[in-house]
Formats: C-alpha cells, sequence, structure tokens
C-alpha cells in the first residue's frame, strides 16, 4: 500500500533494528548522546509509537465497510457522523494535523455501522497524509464500498507544522471538504450539511 515512485519498486520494509537505528541516527543528528541512561529506550519507543501513528497502512478499508444493512425501514434522509476525532501526521514534515472529521451520506437501501465511519477516519488518517487527500479518500472509499446516492465529508485541523515551525501560526484552521452524488450536484444539500454540523 506504500506510495511507489514512478519507475522504481518499492524497497523492502526494514526490520525494528533497522528502524530504531534510523531514530538513534536522528538523535546523534541533533547532537545528543544517543547511550545517555534517560534517551537510550528513545529509539525503541520511537518505533513503537509509528506502529501506532502509522497502523492505517495494514488496516483494509474494503474490510471495515464489508458489513452492511439492508433493512433501513424505508429511511432515506443523509446519515451524518459529525465531530469524528481525527488525528492524522502530515507527510511533508510528519508533523501532527489534529481536528474533527465530519461523514454524512445519503443511503441507497444499505447503511453501515455507524462507527464503521469513524474507523474509516482512522485507517486514513494514521497514515502519512495530507489533509486534502485524507477528505477525498474517505469519501472515496465510501463511494465505492457503500455506493449511497451521496456523501460529504469535511475535515477541520490545526497543523502542528504551522503551529510550532515554519509561520508559527498557533490558532489557523484548515477545512477540507470533498462532495461526491447527491451533495455535489444539490446546493441545497450542502447546505443542510454546513447547517447541521455549526448546529
Ligand atoms: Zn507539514
Amino acid at each position: 500500500m506504500a506510495t511507489k515512485g514512478k519507475n522504481s519498486a518499492p524497497l523492502p520494509r526494514p526490520s525494528r533494528s533497522e528502524a530504531e537505528a534510523a531514530v538513534e541516527t536522528l538523535i546523534r543528528w541533533i547532537g545528543e548522546d544517543p547511550k545517555r541512561p534517560g534517551i537510550v529506550e528513545t529509539p525503541r519507543r520511537v518505533v513503537k509509537a509509528f506502529d501506532e501513528y502509522f497502523e492505517g497502512y495494514h488496516v483494509d478499508p474494503a474490510a471495515i465497510l464489508a458489513k452492511t444493512f439492508e433493512e433501513t425501514g424505508g429511511y432515506v434522509a443523509p446519515v451524518l457522523v459529525k465531530h469524528i476525532e481525527m488525528e492524522s501526521r502530515c507527510e511533508h514534515h510528519l508533523a501532527p494535523f489534529i481536528g474533527h472529521a465530519h461523514v454524512a451520506y445519503i443511503p441507497d437501501g444499505t447503511i453501515v455501522g455507524i462507527s464503521k465511519l469513524a474507523r474509516l477516519v482512522d485507517v486514513y488518517a494514521r497514515r502519512m497524509q495530507t489533509q486534502e487527500r485524507l477528505t477525498a479518500e474517505i469519501a472515496d472509499a465510501l463511494q465505492k464500498h457503500l455506493k449511497p446516492k451521496g456523501i460529504a465529508v469535511m475535515i477541520e485541523a490545526e497543523h502542528f507544522c504551522m503551529k510550532v515551525r515554519g509561520v508559527r501560526k498557533d490558532h489557523a484552521a484548515t477545512v477540507t471538504s470533498h462532495f461526491l452524488g447527491a451533495y455535489k450536484k444539490d446546493a441545497d444539500l450542502r447546505q443542510e450539511f454546513l447547517r447541521q454540523i455549526k448546529g
């Protein structure tokens, strides 16, 4: 699932000890002594933390959306799960970007467990990301596996690569949205989505 370079095959996955050695190199790069007792375990801990930050590479979105329900009782309105806590890492600095995702879809005879929408956000958030692509990938996965009449995804997040480095803007929030199907065609539906999020 790793992104391939244009003409080259992906390099083989390094071993855990190779990954730990890479962290040790960074520690030496900043001028620290990796043998100092307080940080001697840090490479191991960092690699373990990376397992968590990037576990999305090892989860198949199709499996999350595999179980659907047809007994909707004639429900036809949008299903919106808003303020899903979201934590991802920018692919340019590996700095966190943290905020909320709002996901809505209009069922076409099939629904999915609402917790699965939050899981779907996690699967794509726990990868190296841009907020723009994260927003589109969540929507596209729903389109591919659930095929609803419409999808709306919005993410609001603060980027630590802007807060603690570079331009150092502490309270800037980035908002991205991706609309498919009925939400793309119908401005009233989009307005309703935005009204419900703010409500
Ligand atoms: Zn960044």
